[in-house]
């Protein structure tokens, strides 16, 4: 830790993202209540399947604290909360997936929306769970269509509508022969997810494993 992180953490210091109480470790990807109250989804639990994934793990379900959390980070851009969502994605490939990834991207946001926004949370997210396992991190994926939020649409129909032909893999993404994860801040109806996986598994990616912050069933 430098001069300059122990003079942050005093005029900002950390907090927990899910309650925002300030964390009594500075480090601490949340506070010890929140560790002990959060959707946990262990084992299995945290295994979803996505059409053209090989699977989707997310180390939460998204409810209880988790979307307040996910609504702070993406629309009153709290950038800082990638490291502590990284860190418990990070931690959720390694029990599922155990090493066995070559590489890290991401479902990118459009120009339009990453204009908007300022940054894009998913990168963010793949920056930071790549950074943890020592993984490369690559874009892989761009929007080519700017299409509305996935969160405005109920219906599963839609929501796949809505994200078909929306995206297009970039010629320098180079994904041959290995085992991508791909990363996005949640999977609800696993319509983006499948179809940013579909392109990876054209341009030859060897398997392709979800990884989402957590998890939102519909049922
Ligand atoms: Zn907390």
């Amino acid at each position: 830790m430098n001069l300059g992180t122990v003079l942050l953490d005093l005029l900002f210091p950390p907090k927990c993202p899910y309650c925002q109480k300030v964390l009594a470790e500075p480090r601490a990807p949340l506070c010890p209540q929140c560790q002990d109250k959060l959707p946990w989804l262990l084992g299995k639990m945290g295994e979803r399947r996505v059409d053209f994934t090989d699977g989707c793990f997310s180390p939460l379900a998204y409810r209880g604290a988790v979307p307040d959390a996910v609504q702070r980070y993406k629309f009153r851009p709290v950038r800082a909360y990638c490291v502590p969502f990284g860190a418990v994605m990070a931690q959720s490939l390694q029990d599922h997936l155990s090493g066995k990834a070559d590489l890290v991207t991401w479902c990118p946001l459009s120009k339009k929306r990453l204009h908007e926004r300022g940054f894009d949370q998913a990168e963010l997210l793949a920056r930071e769970v790549g950074g943890r396992l020592s993984l490369p991190v690559v874009g892989t994926l761009k929007k080519v269509r700017h299409t509305s939020p996935q969160s405005e649409l109920v219906e599963e129909s839609a929501r796949r509508a809505n994200a078909r032909g929306a995206y297009a893999a970039l010629p320098e993404g180079n994904v041959k022969g290995r085992v991508v994860v791909l990363v996005d801040d949640v999977v609800t109806s696993g319509a983006t997810m499948s179809e940013c996986a579909g392109l990876l598994r054209m341009a030859g990616a060897a398997a392709v494993y979800g990884l989402t912050l957590a998890q939102a069933r519909r049922d």
